[in-house]
């Protein structure tokens, strides 16, 4: 099947580069040149783990192509995939510049049947505005093609995300034409060999399920921090009650975590977006905003268990912490919206400097921050302690999760740590001396 993508981001190109690895001829576009440039010669822009591999050779074997060129990538598929950003407004609702973009420049380009199908994030009602924008353009070239717009949201999960999408637990497609599911299902019958996975709605159902499930996934982080902070305060430890809790197959242990606030480019936009549009509506998804703010609270969490440990904001000045982990989660380099951009914001605000390490992150971390006085960007985990008065804990990366103790003892002025995601165990660095601040963690406060 020919096949474009608009859109070369963590969604565009995973789905470009997995698409083409089952035989399919992909053409992606973007926008960015120096983006297209790069890919064209194997570089990826992302890191995600086995990403390189397939778009290279996909690439090689000439399934896989880029290209700046709208109109040549409108002309190239007969499924035209849309994977652009839909980052927040102002008001916090979608910003859908650049999905109107997309179905704009489809309209002006094409000369015969396509099907659209949207996999960017969109609010509900959206398939209708790519459907009028499309017929507009057509309309003011005095043409009439026919075509079908299909809501395809995306599931994968950054970190895991080439996993995700060629091992998908569910395909989820809105659309109520029998041509276009039929036409789906052969697209995405190479994901679906095992049992149907494929579910098939009304386009607004499939557009709302998408928030709804990042909705969920951001209650359930959200409950957990509100326990963990109750936890807290009775001096109860909250990795005993996850566990406890999890037991209950109604309730299970996945995404029960508690820690420093949930991060990234999803599920902060998607619970503002959502609760934008229940408001849009008239109703008050009042569970929504509670998400929220108890998210926006948790950020400020490690920061604010550092000034308590120091007797108040003015003695962070001329400290120097080391800093564990700054994508917002684990085996990504994603820094959007990740819990330490506001803890080293913090930081820096009370006069402190930060010594930073994340496996991957490094050079967005850069790209972000550019040269400061106050961060040292350090080539290794161990680096980063060095002189530092106390470490900070912000992504749970495996390679973070048993260190020499006794090596970070010698390297830190103080056997000191903040945990901001509970990777430690208390009791055993209780036993070796250490002061130990986790999420949640009675035993520690
Ligand atoms: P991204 O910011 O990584 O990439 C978006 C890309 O679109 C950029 O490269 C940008 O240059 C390009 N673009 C913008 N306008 C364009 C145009 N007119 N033509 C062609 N390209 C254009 O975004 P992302 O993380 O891949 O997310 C894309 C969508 O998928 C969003 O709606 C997001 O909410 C959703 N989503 C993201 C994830 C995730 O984990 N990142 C998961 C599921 C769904």
């Amino acid at each position: 099947m020919k096949i474009t993508i608009f859109g070369t981001g963590y969604v565009g190109l995973v789905t470009g580069a997995c698409l083409a690895e089952v035989g399919h001829n992909v053409l992606c576009a973007d926008v960015d040149e120096s983006k297209i440039e790069r890919l064209k010669q194997g570089i990826i822009p992302i890191f995600e783990p086995g990403l390189e591999t397939i778009v290279r050779d996909n690439f090689n074997q000439g399934r896989l192509n880029f290209t700046t060129n709208a109109r040549e990538a409108v002309e190239f598929g007969d499924v035209q995939f849309i994977a652009v950003g839909t980052p927040p407004d102002e008001d916090g609702s979608a910003d859908l510049q650049y999905v109107r973009a997309v179905a704009r420049s489809i309209g002006e380009a094409m000369t015969s049947t396509k099907i659209v199908v949207n996999k960017s994030t969109v609010p509900v009602g959206t398939g209708d505005k790519v459907q009028a924008e499309i017929s507009t353009a057509l309309a003011e070239r005095g043409l009439s093609i026919e075509f079908d717009v299909v809501s395809n949201p995306e599931f994968l999960k950054e970190g895991a995300a080439v996993n995700d999408f060629m091992k998908p637990d569910r395909i989820i497609i809105g659309t109520t034409n029998p041509a276009s599911e039929k036409r789906m299902r052969e697209l995405y019958a190479p994901f679906n060999r095992n049992h149907d996975r494929m579910i098939v709605m009304d386009l607004r159902s499939a557009e709302l399920t998408k928030y709804a499930a990042n909705a969920m996934l951001a209650t359930k982080i959200s409950f957990m921090n509100e326990l963990a902070n109750l936890a807290e305060r009775l001096g109860a430890d909250i990795e005993q009650v996850r566990i406890g809790i999890g037991s209950d197959p109604r309730i299970g242990y996945h995404f029960i975590y508690p820690g420093c606030g949930y991060g990234g480019s999803c599920f902060p936009k998607d619970v503002q977006a959502l609760h934008r549009t229940a408001r849009d509506v008239g109703y008050n998804a009042k569970l929504l905003a509670a998400v929220e703010s108890v998210n926006d609270r948790q950020k400020v969490k490690l920061f604010d268990l550092i000034v308590r440990h120091y007797g108040g904001q003015d003695a962070l000045a001329g400290k120097t912490f080391a800093l564990w982990g700054l994508a917002f989660k684990p085996n990504t380099d994603d820094m959007r919206a990740a819990p330490s951009r506001e803890v080293m914001a913090a930081l820096w605000g009370a006069g402190a400097k930060v010594q930073a390490f994340d496996p991957e992150a490094m050079e967005e971390t850069q790209r972000i921050y550019g040269q400061r006085d106050d961060l040292l960007l350090c080539g290794t985990r161990d680096s980063a302690l060095k002189g530092a008065d106390a470490l900070i804990v912000c992504t749970e990366w495996k390679a973070f999760r048993a260190p020499d103790f006794a090596l970070m003892a010698s390297a830190l002025k103080e056997k000191l740590i903040f945990d901001g995601r509970n990777v430690y165990d208390p009791n055993r660095l209780a036993e070796d001396n250490w002061l130990y601040y986790g999420i949640g963690r009675g035993l520690s406060i």
